[in-house]
């Protein structure tokens, strides 16, 4: 073997999570007396699959409905291309792991599509593929899978040099991660005894305070990712307004509440007035750009002991002697800008810490006790621990440090370690034929609960935000509005176009919409623009239409109820069936012969739109079932009759959570 034997790790990261961690590979490599390249997918200059001849190490992400992330889109388009050969990677060998979340639909399905169509194409795994979980934790499976991949990696590294003098397209043998399991998925046995061991935790023990075996346990504890940023702090003219040419900053015109006081969760419909030039389809989401709150940024200040420097002009560089791999100054940090537009446009401070951060807090943390408790956080043994106290309950960087006072980070390693604060999404709930030059959405405002660390509630940032800023203007049904009229506020957007969550393109052709709660909305707008369609071509034919709502209380929280009633009588809604939210897929299971005959008999269309995270899932279980029993199949059958409905796009989702 060469002295430092080399290979390739290529990431697709949608919010940062493979990509630090395919960071963390390249970074642990040279201990490993190996030499890691490190490039993310969509920097196709920077490595050659084509010509490589070193093992590959893959770490990818799937985000919204199983699609790739947005930086491994034109990666997958090229590998997908039906005209490149069946020999085309015969030469390459190559690990992945694939992180998803099982409360999706398609769980890991861009790391499945990619390994798919590697062997298609001839390469060679040299290890089992992880399949890591965000719905349970991603450590679960991508702790062992790291702890496997260094052997795994030297041994693919001597067969294929072996090779290169014996056979020329002999693959290297198939390593299992750590635990000899084949192949790692989110119910490796490890999950389960990290569960069982959150149950043993006892009361006292707290975000704060352990208790033994674990204050008295040995820790295997993270390496200390090394610092990769200067950043200073200039006096000067700072930049307050960094805003990119997709951005339309518009006028909210109308705020309605959607539900009831009473009710448990609080919906709220926002019109936004956008120009007549701006068009959407029904199916569209477009982006919200929220900044972080005024009051955190300013306790942020505080903290870092920076509130007298907030105008201050921060100038972010590279290290020069950094040891991190493919460091970079993130790109989301414009040039001139102020700390304060920083830490308010910037940087997600909500975000929870991962344990590379944890363990970063540790060197600038003073207080002996406090040190301990943060590395037992980011230690192997601490997970349990990690999880229920941090993870579980979303605890934000800020939160963290105000429960341990003794540390305070320097400016430079939260730059490093808060990812880019994302703008959110929401689906359209209206169609411009109805209402030209208007967009509107629909949200629940999320609260988050009181847990240690965080003695009151908060809510979610752009929810909590959006609230604050409509509710001047909030207007409920069936009250008049207030004579007053307060200045509408206004708020930055972008489209964001979804090619497939359309309504069928022949209006002949039924579909039928299952959208319980705020997963309703899409449906308003496509039967906003149906009824339009309709009222246009009294001579066309129109397909079905049928529509499963879930709400809790007719009387409290049944939305749209009389625009849904309205789209009855006008006979644009054939079928509208009102349910629990939960019980949504029993009002599927009562009307299975309808919908057999429409997406079996008739071609037609089938669309699910939530924000519960499980109802995806329960209704897939409920469609399978559903299948089973109409056509008469196994188990099997039915799912891959539900597969070829989704690879057709006739079964199409739209979940959030
Ligand atoms: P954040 O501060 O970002 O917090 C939300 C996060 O915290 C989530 O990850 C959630 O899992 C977690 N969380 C939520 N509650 C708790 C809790 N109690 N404890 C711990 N963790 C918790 N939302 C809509 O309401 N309407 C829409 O039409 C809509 N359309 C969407 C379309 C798409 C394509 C996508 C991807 C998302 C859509 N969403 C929609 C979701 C939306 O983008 C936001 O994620 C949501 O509004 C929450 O944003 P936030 O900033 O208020 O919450």
């Amino acid at each position: 073997m060469r002295m430092h034997p080399r290979f390739v790790v290529l990431y697709g990261s949608q919010k940062g999570q493979a990509q630090s961690i395919a960071e963390g590979i390249a970074q642990e490599a040279e201990e490993h007396g190996l030499v890691a390249e490190l490039s993310c997918l969509n920097q196709n200059e920077k490595y050659n699959l084509e010509q490589e001849n070193d093992p590959v190490v893959f770490v990818v992400s799937t985000t919204g409905d199983g699609e790739p992330p947005d930086n491994t889109l034109q990666f997958v388009k090229r590998i997908k291309k039906k005209t490149i050969s069946s020999d085309h990677y015969k030469h390459l060998c190559y690990a992945l792991l694939a992180l998803g979340d099982t409360n999706y639909a398609n769980f890991c399905n861009c790391g499945k599509t990619i390994e798919r169509r590697l062997q298609e194409l001839g390469a060679k795994q040299f290890y089992a593929t992880g399949y890591a979980d965000d719905g349970v934790g991603l450590e679960v499976v991508v702790d062992p899978w790291l702890e496997g991949l260094w052997k795994a990696i030297k041994d693919a590294v001597s067969k294929m040099e072996s090779d290169k003098t014996a056979s020329p397209t002999g693959g290297p043998g198939l390593a299992s991660p750590s635990g000899g399991i084949g192949s790692v998925s989110s119910s490796a046995p490890e999950a389960q005894t990290e569960a069982g061991g959150v149950s043993h935790v006892e009361l006292a023990a707290s975000l704060t305070c352990s208790l033994p075996p674990l204050s008295e346990s040995a820790l295997n504890v993270p390496v200390l990712p090394p610092s990769y940023l200067d950043v200073s702090l200039q006096e000067g003219d700072a930049v307050e307004e960094v805003r990119s040419d997709t951005l339309y900053e518009v006028p909210i015109s109308k705020a309605v509440q959607l539900t009831r006081g009473d009710s448990v969760k609080t919906a709220l419909l926002v019109e936004l007035e956008i120009s007549v030039n701006v068009t959407y389809q029904p199916g569209d989401s477009f982006d919200v750009f929220c900044p972080n709150r005024d009051s955190e940024v300013e306790e942020m200040l505080q903290r870092l002991g920076l509130q007298d420097q907030r105008k201050h002009c921060v100038s972010v560089s590279l290290k020069k002697d950094t040891k991190k791999k493919g460091a970079q100054v993130p790109s989301y940090i414009p040039p001139n800008i102020s700390l304060l537009y920083l830490l308010t446009w910037c940087l997600e401070i909500r975000s929870v810490p991962k344990k590379a951060f944890l363990r970063a807090l540790v060197e600038h943390t003073g207080d002996s006790v406090q040190k301990r408790r943060l590395q037992e956080l980011c230690s192997k043994q601490g997970t349990a621990d990690y999880n229920l106290y941090v993870r579980d309950p979303s605890l934000s960087i800020l939160e963290l440090l105000k429960a341990f006072p003794s540390c305070v980070p320097p400016l430079s390693l939260l730059i490093e370690h808060l990812p880019k604060l994302q703008s959110r999404p929401y689906s359209a709930a209206s169609s411009c034929l109805r209402h030209p030059g208007k967009l509107h959405f629909v949200f629940n405002v999320v609260e988050f609960p009181a847990c240690f660390g965080r003695p009151a509630g908060r809510r979610g940032l752009c929810t909590g935000w959006l609230f604050d800023l409509i509710n001047p203007v909030l207007v409920f049904p069936g009250k008049p509005d207030s004579s007053s009229s307060p200045a509408l506020p206004k708020i930055h957007v972008s489209l964001r176009p979804n090619c497939s969550f359309r309504p069928p393109p022949d209006p002949s052709t039924p579909f039928i919409m299952v959208g319980p709660g705020t997963g309703v909305a899409p449906f308003i707008g496509f039967l906003q623009q149906r009824e339009k369609q309709m009222q246009e071509n009294p001579e066309a034919v129109f397909g079905e239409t049928w529509l499963f709502f879930g709400c809790r209380h007719r009387d409290r929280d049944y939305l749209f109820r009389e625009e849904l009633l309205g789209f009855v009588s006008s006979g644009t809604l054939s079928h509208l069936k009102v349910s629990r939210p939960r019980y949504v897929q029993h009002n599927l299971l009562l009307n299975s012969r309808h919908i057999r005959s429409i997406l079996f008999q008739q071609n037609g269309y089938l669309y699910v739109c939530g924000d519960a995270k499980n109802m995806a899932k329960d209704v897939n279980d409920t469609l399978t079932e559903m299948i089973k029993t109409e056509l008469q199949v196994d188990q099997l059958e039915a799912m891959k009759s539900l597969a070829r409905l989704r690879e057709e796009k006739r079964y199409l989702q739209d979940i959030w959570g």
